[in-house]
Order: structure tokens, then C-alpha cells, then sequence
């Protein structure tokens, strides 16, 4: 048996509500029998994975740093925190790393958890808050917009309340896929007041239309109070391997060092990352690989007669007529996706792009389950 991860995302239905975390659900096992992947016959299509990583490039460099496991990788820490703030343009001591972006939205959420409330939409991913709100932290939902976009007026008007001190929220969202006009974000952001931090979690943004035009990178290099968070778990296909980095001001970067897991980044992850990093060729195959996977995924949801939300990312969100009885109708059939996220959502179901033939597999099974 394995705990999950996602259980207690069941809180996301309510909107403006205050926290507290609902029980961690327990579900069979499905790895095989190392442990490290889906066993045979199993399509996961839960995780919004990434299939063609790591890069043989990054396979290579964690084979070659294997009889060097023995040292700590400050140094490699550093290189790779040099080789981000390079090509998005700020020193690397403004580019922290972390055990995955969970590590550094966790970091975030305990370092400004402590001065005041944190407020997110209502109908997003929560998990690095989940460690915080053990510690006592707490945070706030902000009901989503009519289209289930994220709705910014409602986020500005709470954020006029005077204890609260951050603002978290997923540019592309997860689950709903959908992206914030960049306009608007930018505007929103130079609105807030002074005392509010913008953490503005960039994990699917290389995945989106115009990444360079929707990203909030200019906004830190311009000395604003944000905070970028991006990872290498979905277009570098490594989320085993747990690298993570935030972006922000050098006050912002400093506090969410101080606030980080002791020596928390791994060699391997780091020696892959360090290789993928600039390996072009990779990144551009791992981005049209995914967006084709994403056509077909939009292709049989619309043959199938139902629909799903606009995604700029590895994923869909789709409308079934109960997600919860549809993803256990899917996982009989060795399917594994996303039951509801929480009450407020019962007929939306997260499919990930995943490999092709299992992405076919859930296309062929859609018609038939989507009426379970
Ligand atoms: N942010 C979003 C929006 C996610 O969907 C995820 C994982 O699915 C993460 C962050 C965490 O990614 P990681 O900790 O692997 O970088």
C-alpha cells in the first residue's frame, strides 16, 4: 500500500474556507515490483509525468557521477543555480533550488505562513502546503471565476485584508490546465499592496503557447515582490529526481533559503538536471511530444461528445458524468486518472498525456466510461 500524495485535496471545494487537512486516503499499490515504475499493463496517467525524460544526456551524467556519490554536491549546487540565472537573466545567488518545486513553495509557505495568511484559488494544486499547515500555518481559498479560471478580482479584493502577507497561485493551473492572460497577471501583480508576496508556481509554463510572453520572470528582474517557481519534473521528464528551483528578488531568495530542507538536493538529480539544462534538442522534443499526446487527448474527448477545459500543459481536465465512479471504472481497466478533486467539482476528472499507446488506451475506454 502506498500513501498518496494527492488525498486530502478534497478541502479544494470550498471556496474562502479556512484550512485544515482532511484525512491522507490509502490506495492500493501499483508500481511494479522495484518499486520505480507502473507495473506492466498499467497506463499512469495520474501524475502529469512526463515519459520521454530524463534525456539520455542526463542518463549519461548520473551514470558518470555514480562512484562520486560519496561527496555532498555544494559545488554542482551552485553550478546549476550559475547555469539557471544565466539564461533567465539574474545572479545565481536569486535562484534557489530545492528538492523539487515542492520544496521551494513549502520554503515559501513557511517563511511567509508566519507573518500572515496565505490565500489561493480555491481549485488548485495544494500539495507543498500540506507539510506548513502540519506545522499550524494556515491559508485561505478564494473562490474560482464562472469559466473556472482563476479569478483575479476576487484574489485582489482579499488580498486587501490586512493579515495577509502571500499569495500562491499556478500560472498554467493544475488541474484545470488553464492559463492567465498575461496581461492581467501582471496587472494584478503591480497592484497588490507592498506587504503581499506574488508566488506565482511556473511548473507547466515551458509547456504553454508563448511561454516567453505569459511568464512573470520580467517582474522579478524588474525588483518586484514575486516569486517564480519552476521545475524540472514535467518538461525535463524527472520527477524522480526531485530538482526544483524559485526565482525572486534577493531579500525574497534569501528568506527562502533560510527557511530549506538541510542539504536537500540530491547528486543525481542535480548531475541530470546540470545535463538537460542545455540540451535544446531534448526540451523542444519533450515539448511537441507532449502537445501532440495533448491532441489526442482533446481529439477523443471531443469525439467522445463531452469536453474539457483550454490546457497549456501536460494534462486535461475532463467532464465525465462522476469523476470519481469514472477513474475507478478507468482503473479496472488498468487506467489510472484522477478521480473528482474535491465536492465542488464532482464531474471533472485530470487525464495526463503520459505515452502514446496509454493515452490511446484511455481514448478508446473514454466513450463508453464517461457515462459510469
Ligand atoms: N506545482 C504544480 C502546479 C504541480 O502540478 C506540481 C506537481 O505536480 C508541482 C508544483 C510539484 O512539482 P515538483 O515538486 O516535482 O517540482
Amino acid at each position: 500500500m502506498d500513501v498518496t500524495r494527492r488525498g486530502w485535496l478534497g478541502l479544494a471545494g470550498m471556496a474562502a474556507a479556512s484550512t485544515q487537512a482532511s484525512a491522507i486516503t490509502i490506495r492500493p499499490m501499483v508500481a511494479d515490483p522495484t518499486g520505480f515504475a507502473p507495473a506492466p499493463g498499467i497506463a499512469h496517467l495520474k501524475y502529469n509525468e512526463n515519459p520521454l525524460g530524463p534525456p539520455p544526456s542526463a542518463i549519461k551524467a548520473m551514470a558518470d557521477l555514480a562512484r562520486s556519490g560519496w561527496y555532498y554536491a555544494d559545488d554542482a549546487e551552485g553550478r546549476l543555480a550559475a547555469m539557471i540565472g544565466k539564461r533567465l537573466g539574474v545572479p545565481a545567488s536569486q535562484v534557489v533550488l530545492g528538492h523539487g518545486s515542492s520544496e521551494v513553495i513549502t520554503s515559501a509557505a513557511l517563511a511567509w505562513g508566519r507573518r500572515g495568511t496565505i490565500l489561493m484559488p480555491a481549485l488548485q494544486f495544494d500539495e507543498p502546503l500540506l507539510y506548513p499547515m502540519a506545522q499550524g500555518l494556515s491559508y485561505r481559498r478564494v473562490a474560482m471565476a464562472p469559466d473556472m479560471g482563476i479569478d483575479l478580482g476576487a484574489l485582489a479584493r482579499a488580498a486587501a485584508a490586512p493579515d495577509v502577507a502571500m499569495i500562491y497561485l499556478c500560472n498554467p493551473n493544475n488541474p484545470t490546465g488553464m492559463m492567465l492572460p498575461a496581461a492581467d497577471l501582471l496587472a494584478f501583480a503591480r497592484a497588490l499592496p507592498p506587504r503581499v508576496t506574488l508566488l506565482v508556481d511556473e511548473a507547466y509554463m515551458e509547456l504553454a503557447d508563448d511561454p516567453a510572453g505569459s511568464t512573470m520572470l520580467p517582474l522579478i528582474q524588474g525588483g518586484a515582490n514575486v516569486i517564480v517557481t519552476r521545475t524540472f519534473s514535467k518538461l525535463f521528464g524527472m520527477a524522480g529526481l526531485r530538482i526544483g528551483y524559485a526565482v525572486a528578488s534577493p531579500a525574497n531568495a534569501g528568506e527562502l533559503k533560510r527557511h530549506r530542507i538541510t542539504i536537500s538536493l540530491n547528486a543525481p538529480g542535480l548531475a541530470a538536471a546540470i545535463a538537460a539544462w542545455d540540451d535544446g534538442a531534448f526540451q523542444q522534443q519533450s515539448r511537441t511530444s507532449i502537445i501532440a499526446a495533448r491532441r489526442v487527448l482533446q481529439a477523443a474527448v471531443a469525439k467522445a461528445g463531452t469536453i474539457a477545459l483550454p490546457s497549456q500543459t501536460n494534462f486535461l481536465f475532463v467532464k465525465v458524468a462522476n469523476a470519481d465512479r469514472f477513474a475507478a471504472a478507468m482503473a479496472q481497466r488498468g487506467i489510472l486518472v484522477r478521480g473528482a478533486w474535491g465536492p465542488a467539482w464532482p464531474e471533472w476528472s485530470r487525464v495526463s498525456t503520459g505515452r502514446l499507446p496509454d493515452v490511446e488506451r484511455y481514448a478508446a475506454a473514454l466513450p463508453e466510461l464517461m457515462r459510469a
